[in-house]
């Protein structure tokens, strides 16, 4: 059996996690955090980066930043995972979807501003596949309306938009190192701090509402609870976990790169016979190889593509149901616009097994099966 996903292991992690341990410190903030918090922070070139123990609580930190009032509005995608959702929902807000492009499957920049109210406080955009959403657009949409843009970038740690790395654009970036992305330490994530008048709240927030960072910097004299706050730091132990794999980070990049590329001129000819439909990327965006996806023809197909397959070994899975249209979706939102693209696209999604290790033999029996489907 291929699975879809393997959690990525380098090597490492095990003597890392062994060196946190034997430094008896195993809860947040140690050695290891710091290390990791200090990598992304200079590989990314970004203001301030927090290990946070998921990319769904990285979130959820960044919308408490943006200090939401009940009935506040947040503008996003319907294609999207929960995460991206419930943050919002947490402070009150209600959800305003707005369709997708069919060719990213990322929101459509271009019908934005039709669905912003004076109610509108957030941009939350979601970089689907590790493949940037129109930054320039969004933020010069925020910037003339007075908004906050939050960057979904759960799958597009080391993506560049025109350059740039995705999570640093916005005012807030959220990355994940769940088992399903590039670089994991089972569950965990980071938040993407990019104006540094957030720096000092978010450590508050981070740490039960205490000036503890502070007092550990030797800026105060003791340490109190001075606002709201929640605990969002990451165990040691799997800090420990991501920085085995954050070394590794060209490693484990280039080997997912090559099976992405692997799957995209193997399945050339199926494309060009019009039987599928392959991922499309802008010309300004370098991707991380997060996902590999095609598009079937339509739900039916696509059913009966993950089925054949399944019995013979491989695992493809499909993606989201579309937020709007799931129970808390109507509960918590309304669709801005009509829905030309976000259901029917999504219904025609299928990603294909891609994970550190795949082998040679492995990529070669995903394309051969899934050949062997539209050969018949
Ligand atoms: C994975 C993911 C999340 C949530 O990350 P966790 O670390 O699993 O909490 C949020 N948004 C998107 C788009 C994701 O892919």
């Amino acid at each position: 059996m291929i699975n879809f996903n393997i959690p990525p292991y380098v090597g490492k992690e095990l003597d890392y996690v062994k060196q946190a341990i034997e430094s008896h410190k195993i809860c947040g903030d140690g050695a290891f955090t710091k290390k990791c918090n200090e990598w992304l922070e200079s590989r990314f070139d970004a203001e301030k980066v927090m290990l946070t123990t998921s990319g769904s609580t990285a979130l959820d930190m960044a919308f408490e930043l943006c200090e939401l009032k009940q009935g506040d509005e947040v503008i996003l995608p319907s294609y999207t995972f929960s995460s991206t959702a419930n943050a919002a929902v947490l402070c009150g807000a209600r959800l305003v979807f707005v369709d997708i492009r069919p060719d990213t499957m990322n929101i459509d920049e271009k019908k934005i501003e039709a669905a912003i109210t004076d109610r509108t406080k957030v941009i939350c955009c979601v970089h689907y596949a590790g493949v940037a959403c129109e930054m320039d657009t969004i933020m010069d949409i925020a910037t003339r309306h007075g908004l906050k843009v939050i960057e979904d970038a759960a799958q597009a740690v080391t993506s560049k938009y025109k350059g740039r790395y995705l999570g640093t654009i916005g005012d807030f970036g959220c990355y994940s190192f769940h088992e399903t992305k590039n670089f994991s330490m089972g569950e965990g994530g980071a938040l993407v701090i990019n104006n540094r008048e957030y720096n000092e709240k978010a450590e508050i927030l981070r740490e039960k509402g205490t000036n503890r960072a502070k007092f550990f910097r030797g800026q105060v004299d003791k340490y109190t609870w001075v606002d709201f706050g929640d605990s969002y730091l990451p165990s040691e132990l799997n800090a420990a976990y991501l920085w085995a794999q954050l070394e590794s980070a060209d490693k484990i990049e280039k080997d997912r790169m090559e099976t992405w590329n692997y799957y995209n001129e193997q399945l050339q000819d199926l494309a060009a016979s019009g039987k599928v439909e392959l991922p499309f990327l802008p010309e300004y965006c370098e991707h991380n190889a997060h996902m590999y996806y095609m598009k079937c023809r339509d739900l039916q197909e696509r059913t009966a593509l993950i089925d054949y397959c399944k019995k013979r070994g491989v695992m493809l899975v499909f993606h989201y149901i579309p937020l709007h249209s799931a129970p808390a979706g109507y509960k918590f939102g309304r669709f801005a616009g009509e829905d030309i693209y976000t259901t029917r696209e999504s219904e025609r999604l299928v990603r294909l097994p891609l994970y550190y290790g795949l082998t040679n033999t492995d990529r070669k029996k995903v394309v051969d099966t899934i050949k062997g489907f539209f050969d018949k």
